[in-house]
């Protein structure tokens, strides 16, 4: 790894305004005295990453990225003008669903506005050549927002408008978008459906969220077809199952499609500690993918990689997938220096971190049976 790669690093202090509230753990109806719990997308979980990248030495070795409030211009590309006055609707009451399941409190659209226009500014920093490479820390995420509707604590689509902010303002013409996030990634799936000039990749926990999405037969439609590539995994898949199917899907079929950037959506929900979902990522795992993806860039276009926020939700542990990945970015720390992982020696010893399970061998199987129509996988 070259010693003089910059990495940059987008996080803004405002994201931790982002008001999502309290949760309850259970039907008020049912069960009226149920204890509120923070709601699992509270922006303290981007905190303890930035603070734990702090701590570690690793944002001192980035290079700070100032975000601005994404425009409407730089909105519209994907979300409707209806959509985004109703947004700002919202954030003038005390708050309120943008959608399906994507809260936002009093002032919430310009914090939306902030994670969107933080990804963004990512983006033209890497291809301006400012930075070889950059990783947005934003709050709120946005691979569930749909173009008239926020879903699944997603307000704003971050890596669909920085997608075509990329092919817009910069004149990439092929960009990829590679999905780790353990849901299914609907919004950017929808944005791109018909579109062979972004090539969409997820990785995802089988019918998890949303319902319906992510089969591995749907890829794309029209001159898109081919162009969607969704790798529904099992529940319990870990380090072993994911690179396995980097290996033989993702790595293979990216290289073909030769982009211009690499955009990572990045959920370190896939953490084997994670409450809503039910996949077994250590920090190993989450530092090979993106070794992977490094490798990918590096030999496709000259590097360029933009990681941003997805979701990650357990408090004890995705804030150090996080940062791993900041540190895998940089690339220049020596192996004494890894953050050790909180999980500890179980994290190399579970089944999950060394062995390929049968489930998990057949999904792949069957995305590549699928995937042969359009790649030389
Ligand atoms: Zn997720």
């Amino acid at each position: 790894m070259p010693q003089d790669r910059l990495v940059g690093l987008v996080f803004d202090d405002r994201y931790l305004t982002h008001n999502t509230g309290l949760n309850l753990i259970a039907d008020r109806g049912l069960y009226p005295f149920a204890e509120p719990v923070a709601h699992p997308s509270s922006p303290a979980l981007v905190g303890r990453a930035k603070h734990l990248m702090d701590l570690f030495g690793i944002a001192e070795r980035m290079r700070r990225i100032e975000a601005d409030l994404a425009s409407d211009v730089q909105l519209t590309v994907y979300h409707t003008p209806e959509y985004l006055a109703r947004v700002s609707e919202i954030a003038r009451t005390d708050g309120g669903d943008t959608g399906s399941g994507a809260p936002i409190g009093r002032g919430g659209d310009r914090v939306a506005r902030l994670a969107a226009g933080g990804t963004i500014a990512a983006v033209s920093a890497v291809l301006a050549g400012d930075v070889d490479a950059a990783y947005a820390l934003v709050r709120p995420p946005g691979h569930h927002a749909m173009a008239d509707e926020g879903m699944g604590f997603c307000v704003f689509n971050n890596a669909v408008v920085a997608a075509r902010h990329a092919q817009r303002a910069h004149g990439a013409e092929r960009v990829l978008i590679l999905d780790w996030d353990v849901h299914h990634g609907n919004g950017t799936q929808a944005a791109f459906w018909a579109d062979p000039s972004v090539l969409f990749i997820s990785l995802h926990q089988d019918d998890l969220y949303p319902s319906g999405w992510g089969s591995a037969d749907q890829v794309g439609i029209g001159e898109g077809e081919g162009f969607t590539v969704n790798v529904p995994l099992p529940a319990g898949t870990g380090n072993r199952g994911y690179a396995e199917a980097f290996a033989t899907i993702v790595v293979p079929i990216a290289r073909q499609f030769d982009p211009d950037l690499v955009i990572v959506s990045a959920g370190q929900d896939a953490s084997v500690f994670d409450p809503l979902a039910r996949m077994s990522l250590t920090l190993a795992g989450y530092r090979a993918m993106t070794e992977m993806m490094m490798a990918v860039a590096a030999e496709c276009c000259a590097g360029r990689l933009v990681i941003t926020q997805e979701g990650g939700y357990a408090p004890q542990y995705a804030p150090y997938c996080s940062a791993t990945i900041a540190q895998t970015l940089i690339g220049r720390i020596s192996d004494s220096e890894w953050i050790a992982d909180p999980y500890g020696e179980r994290a190399e010893t579970q089944p999950a971190s060394v062995e390929l399970g049968l489930d998990a061998a057949e999904s792949i199987e069957r995305v590549l049976a699928v995937q042969q129509r359009y790649w030389a996988i």
